[in-house]
């Protein structure tokens, strides 16, 4: 199934994200998790791919085990920075042929490694956006940043190339994630006033652990409210008691946006079925109502 008719069916969906294994040996174990995540009933399961392309094999062997084995809609990662044309195509006719309908399109992040030589056939997004186009029949995703992403000259630049994501053929955003609700809602004004009015699919990371703080904190530029940092601040060297509060911010933050007309949500589950199961149970009356 395309994912644009699964966000446009009125009622609310949650999907989930996973990230395929590193090495072969560990394939067992992932396909473990695509198991016990496929138990929860998300609306569709998607699967990252690596920004240089390295692992690209274990992301369609993921989405095929979402799919195919698990009969859940998958979500394929695609990136392109340091992929050229045939590579590109070489993933998509895989992809066709595990009959994977779905992709998130993304540049992925400038490699760190000054070796890792960089994509001459696309730029941008938008440009594998319209690759993916030209071959095949797939429904294209793309990434946006409620906070704007940090490359960006300005917030309203990164809007704007937005619209150029909607014209290459994307249906849908996924957003960064984000522990302010109202950053989502301000964000999602600002695209319908510019004319953008694909569907959003809102990213919640549930923080369970003292690590994913610090990294969020230096990677991501996502801020952190007030809220969420006193909870960080009291909870964070007592393991279980932060996964708890991790849990209740992140349906809090879910129910929130559905009471405000987000139908759409996408958990950052990091591999862990337990956390993504609590979040679901939690809103087992209101994604099912
Ligand atoms: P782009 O849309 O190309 O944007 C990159 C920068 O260029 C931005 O600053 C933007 O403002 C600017 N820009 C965009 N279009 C244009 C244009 N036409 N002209 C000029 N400037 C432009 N990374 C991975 O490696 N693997 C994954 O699986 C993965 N999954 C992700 C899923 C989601 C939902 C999100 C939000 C991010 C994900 N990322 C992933 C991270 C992502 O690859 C990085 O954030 C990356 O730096 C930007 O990717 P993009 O697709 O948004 O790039």
């Amino acid at each position: 199934m395309k994912i644009i008719e699964i966000l446009k069916n009125g009622k609310l969906n949650v999907s989930c994200e996973l990230f395929p294994p590193k090495m072969g040996s560990e394939l067992i174990k992932a396909k473990t998790v695509v198991k016990e995540m496929a138990k929860l009933s998300p609306s569709y399961m998607s699967v990252t791919y690596g920004a240089g392309g390295t692992n690209c094999e274990n992301t369609v062997e993921i989405a095929d085990e979402i799919q195919n084995v698990n009969g859940i809609t998958a979500l394929a990662h695609l990136t392109c920075v340091a992929s050229e044309r045939p590579k590109i195509k070489e993933v998509l006719t895989e992809l066709k042929n595990k009959n994977i309908q779905n992709i998130l399109a993304l540049r992925g992040d400038l490699p760190a490694d000054p070796s890792v030589k960089l994509s001459t056939s696309y730029q941008h997004a938008c440009d594998l956006m319209q690759e993916i186009k030209k071959n095949g029949d797939f429904c294209i995703g793309g990434a946006c940043y409620p906070e704007s992403h940090p490359e960006s000259p300005s917030y309203e630049k990164d809007i704007e190339y937005l619209k150029i994501k909607a014209e290459s053929g994307c249906e849908f955003l996924t957003t960064q994630m984000f522990f302010d609700n109202n950053i989502l809602y301000n964000f999602m004004f600002r695209l319908l006033k510019k004319g953008i009015d694909l569907p959003i699919v809102a990213g919640i990371m549930p923080v369970t652990n003292a690590k994913q703080i610090n990294r969020i904190c230096s990677l991501s530029g996502t801020a952190l409210p007030p809220r969420f940092r006193a909870i960080a601040d009291k909870f964070a060297h007592n393991p279980a008691a932060m996964k708890q509060a991790g849990i209740a911010y992140a349906t809090e933050q879910m129910i929130d946006l559905f009471a405000n007309g987000v139908n759409n949500v996408h958990i950052y589950t990091m591999n862990q079925p337990d956390i993504a199961g609590q979040i679901m149970q939690n809103l087992s009356e209101i994604i099912h109502q």
